[in-house]
């Protein structure tokens, strides 16, 4: 594969202490990205900076809580300090709260702590990110929705249904308001990836491991490095003239 989809560009990366974020930054660097890792997790963030600069890549670590406008900016002002530009923004910080509960079990505590991570904060991201990319004349968002964000699915997350198909709605809005301005915004629509919230979806009673490889046509769980092309498809000039979709990474999930 050509290892330099990325060359020259900065790329500011939300979530990405572990899980699919993790492995965007890896994959981002390794094609030649300067990246900013975002992220309440200070251990794991530093970490994963580190294991990326001993690969010989080029990575920096932010703390930023996605509800903080003031610490968004701060990222944002940090990654073109570091770069000189915000070329690339992923938005890809989320939480899963309380799995497994029908909607009218739900907490309205759960419902405003979910939506404000997973929906307000992609929100307050995009809108610290375009400022900088409309001062710059252009740049690409890529925001993390979910395929539960297209597709209703029995597994007691109506809150992180709504905020994801909430994620949809934002990108195809700001994709159409600033498609003028050389600003690109797409988002990609995972099934179920193999990660910590996996974990935590098996632990809260969700589904088991195998009920949940069940939901993709092909039975297998979706590794965060297949996740992370699609990211990188989206982020580089592979994908120009691409702009406001929704590309789910499902193994089929949403098409039956
Ligand atoms: P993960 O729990 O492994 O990683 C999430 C990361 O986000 C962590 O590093 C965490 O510290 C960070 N984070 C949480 N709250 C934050 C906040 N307020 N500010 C900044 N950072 C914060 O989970 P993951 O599976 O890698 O999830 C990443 C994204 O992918 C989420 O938006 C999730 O909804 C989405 N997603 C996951 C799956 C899946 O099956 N795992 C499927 C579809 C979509």
């Amino acid at each position: 594969m050509v290892d330099s989809l990325l060359a020259g560009k900065s790329a500011l990366i939300t979530g990405a202490a572990q899980g699919i974020g993790a492995a965007i930054a890896r994959l981002f660097a390794a094609q030649g990205a300067g990246v900013v890792i975002a992220d309440i997790d200070e251990e794991g963030g530093k970490a994963t900076a580190a294991a990326i600069v001993e690969d010989g890549g080029e990575a920096r670590f932010v703390r930023a809580d996605v509800t903080s406008a003031a610490d968004l900016d701060a990222a944002v002002r940090a990654t073109v300090d570091a770069y000189g530009r915000l070329d690339i923004a992923v938005n890809n910080a989320g939480i899963e709260e309380q799995g497994g509960s029908p909607l009218h079990e739900l907490t309205e505590e759960t419902w405003d702590k979910l939506i404000s991570v997973n929906l307000k904060g992609v929100w307050l991201s995009m809108k610290a990110e375009i400022a900088q990319m409309l001062a710059q004349g252009g740049g690409t968002i890529v925001n993390m929705a979910s395929i539960a964000g297209m597709v209703g699915l029995p597994l007691g997350i109506a809150d992180y249904s709504a905020a994801k198909g909430g994620v949809i709605a934002l990108t195809r809005t700001a994709a159409i308001e600033y498609v003028q301005q050389g600003i690109r915004v797409n988002a990609v629509c995972p099934g179920v990836v193999r990660t910590a919230l996996l974990d935590q979806a098996i632990d809260a009673g969700m589904f088991t491991e195998p009920e949940a490889a069940a939901l993709h046509p092909t039975g297998v769980l979706i590794d965060p490095e297949d996740v992370a092309q699609t990211f990188l498809y989206l982020a580089s000039e592979m994908s120009n003239h691409v702009t406001g979709q929704a590309l789910p990474v499902d193994a089929g999930m949403a098409a039956g």
